[in-house]
């Protein structure tokens, strides 16, 4: 769900170093190489550490970024992917429970590495995936996060119609609604 303006890279415009701007926070494009690796650069050189993840058959990595980089949104996920040979960052803010972390990671990187980002649905099928990997035991307090998380998305990208498309927010509206079908069980 790429909408707004293609940018050379991800440098952040306060900073000399390669880093994030907020936009990158918010709408669903597709990242070169080189914004992928600058994007990578900047968080390890920032100090936020990456950790390693296996989840059944898959293994994958995200940062720790700390919530300041993108306050309006709190929490968020970070996602930077494009052709699959050119790799990939995902992160998650501090603000989520750690423990819940993995799986959040686990739908971005099931929806954007795997299903990809063309294909409609997208994002609620990389839900469904998402929870069954999600332990029984912490079930019901990860539905309700990811259902405040998913509210509070919607909320902030309604009010960038500049940024995300009606495709967009059907997208997350279809997540939502299978967050709230959960709940009921
Ligand atoms: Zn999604």
């Amino acid at each position: 769900m790429v909408v707004e303006h293609a940018r050379k890279s991800c440098a952040h415009p306060r900073t000399k170093v390669h880093g994030v701007r907020a936009e990158d926070f918010r709408h669903m494009k597709s990242f070169t190489k080189e914004e992928i690796e600058g994007t990578r650069a900047y968080f390890s050189n920032s100090g936020f550490p990456e950790v390693p993840v296996k989840l059944g058959s898959r293994t994958f990595a995200y940062f720790v970024l700390p919530q300041s980089l993108e306050p309006k949104l709190a929490p968020f996920v970070f996602r930077c992917t494009g052709k699959p040979e050119d790799g990939y960052v995902l992160g998650i803010a501090d603000t989520v429970k750690e423990e819940h972390r993995p799986y959040a990671i686990a739908h971005e990187f099931i929806e954007f590495t795997e299903i990809g980002i063309n294909r409609p649905n997208r994002c609620s099928a990389a839900l469904l995936e998402e929870l069954s990997l999600v332990p029984d035991s912490i079930k019901k307090d990860y539905i309700g996060a990811r259902t405040t998380f998913f509210e509070n998305l919607i909320r902030y990208c309604e009010q960038k119609p500049e940024q995300y498309t009606p495709c967009d927010l059907q997208e997350f509206s279809a997540s939502l609604l299978a967050l709230r079908k959960a709940i009921k069980g």
